[in-house]
């Protein structure tokens, strides 16, 4: 479930410990000779944009969103209270982080010596203040980020890591896993906002990327590690009480997480919005939530780590589609992603991602070389809609519908995201996926998102576009 795991994701600190050039105190930091594995990742560091640095003999992690959440560190910064690295509420299981762990990286080997300075201004470690220029071993400054020194003082006494240094595995540092979530909304929730917020055992969602829209939802997923299998959860006692959209904790997230969550919050709101129980209200709130997204999800694609308008308009942008779907529901794209997900493991925005064309031109009849119709289904005349309001209508329903499909193939490759089943899924023969394709069909047809798609697909209809997207 997405519950409560934002409570370990920190942001970039770029902004926050800006040291001043001219009063700069260097650190002149090497790459580390020995192998270092963070909560059961081996750290890379040839390639890595930040990678991990040795000053005085001992090792700094830099502060970005990927490693502070594989230590299970949270960081708070305010131009009042400064810097504020702490002990997130719950820490990620190591099987959970090893699939997710995806750091920057650059294309040019890093050098062995690297020039650091020492980090400015009012600093905390576990809310505890600590003078840090006079420290022995200070926080740095590199290539724009804090880096943390993970002393034996730090790691051992303050967070309470298992640490192990020798000559063959080198050094292995271990935050334990939170046993038990006790009564997590309330501490989750003081930890990411920083101060005291009384909640009484009300559910509080945070959000990791922007995408799922879950935390406003009535929809939930838990997978069973052991089989992979996903239990969907559909009930409205999963409505949060509260919701916390803090695009801040978005800001590093790596490319493939940014489109493929950014193709899935706008699957949700177009879905929505064609969906059969759609509302003005929902109506309203898909409507905006797709004119965001065209807008922002380039640049955050782009440059996400400097775009922090866009990220803050994706944020509420996929929140937004979560509350258009939360009551208007799906469509058949989702049905048809959820199974290829199911099947072949592939991941969710992916398969939204490449679905959708392909929906589009099922629910609205419209195909690349078919004439015009005397009558449309309704769902044609809200896509012509969602084509003008996004600015790639064109001269009739047939012509508007196919700028829309091709802008969408047009933005999964600006993204680099796969345009067939085939390349997203290298190691899948075309064999064993048409072997599975009706019992996939089968299985689409029953989810419960099929009910509210505004045409109502057959099962070789379903087969034909699975045929297709392979
Ligand atoms: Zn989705």
């Amino acid at each position: 479930m997405k519950k409560f795991t934002g409570a370990v994701c920190a942001a970039l600190l770029m902004l926050g410990l800006s040291a001043t050039p001219a009063m700069a105190q260097t650190a002149s930091a090497a790459l580390p000779t020995f192998p270092v594995t963070l909560n059961g990742v081996v750290m890379e560091q040839q390639y890595a944009q930040y990678p991990l640095l040795v000053y005085k003999d001992i090792t700094y992690v830099p502060m970005t969103w990927e490693e502070t959440r594989l230590l299970g560190l949270e960081t708070s910064y305010t131009q009042v209270d400064g810097l504020d690295v702490y002990k997130a509420a719950i820490v990620k299981e190591q099987a959970v982080l090893q699939g997710e762990y995806e750091p920057y990286t650059v294309t040019k080997a890093n050098d062995k010596k690297h020039q650091a300075v020492v980090a400015t201004g009012k600093i905390a470690v576990n809310h505890k203040s600590i003078d840090n220029g006079s420290e022995e071993y200070p926080l740095l400054l590199y290539r724009d980020i804090t880096y943390f020194p993970l002393t034996w003082r730090f790691a051992v006494d303050e967070f309470g890591w298992d640490y192990t240094f020798d000559h063959t595995n080198g050094l292995v540092i271990t935050p334990k896993a939170t046993p038990t979530i006790a009564n997590p909304p309330v501490n989750a929730t003081q930890d990411v906002v920083g101060k005291k917020v009384i909640v009484n055992g009300s559910n509080v969602y945070l959000r990791e990327a922007a995408g799922t829209g879950s935390e406003v939802t009535p929809f939930a997923v838990i997978t069973d590690e052991q089989t992979g299998v996903k239990y969907p959860l559909a009930d409205y006692e999963l409505m949060p009480d509260m919701a916390i959209i803090d695009a801040d904790l978005h800001m590093s997230a790596p490319k493939g997480l940014t489109s493929a969550s950014g193709i899935d919050a706008l699957t949700h709101a177009l879905e929505a919005y064609a969906s059969m129980l759609a509302t003005d209200y929902t109506d309203g709130l898909a409507l905006r939530s797709l004119k965001l997204v065209f807008e922002n999800l380039p640049k955050c694609y782009d440059n996400g780590p400097n775009e922090p308008r866009a990220r803050e308009n994706m944020a509420n942008a996929a929140t937004m589609a979560g509350m258009a779907f939360a009551n208007a529901f799906l469509g058949v794209c989702h049905s048809m992603a959820h199974k290829l997900g199911a099947f072949h493991h592939l991941p969710h925005g992916v398969a939204n991602a490449i679905l959708l064309p392909y929906i589009i031109e099922f629910n609205s009849g419209v195909t690349l070389i078919g004439r015009s119709q005397k009558e449309y289904p309704s769902c044609v005349r809200k896509y012509c809609n969602l084509a003008r309001i996004l600015g790639v209508s064109n001269m009739n329903e047939v012509t508007t519908i196919r700028a829309l499909i091709s802008y969408l193939h047009f933005l999964n490759a600006e993204m680099g995201i796969p345009s067939k089943v085939s390349e997203a899924c290298s190691t899948l023969t075309k064999e064993d996926y048409e072997a599975a394709v009706e019992s996939m069909a089968e299985a689409a047809l029953r989810d419960g998102c099929t009910a509210t798609n505004p045409r109502i697909p057959m099962k070789h209809e379903i087969m034909d576009i699975y045929r297709k997207i392979w």
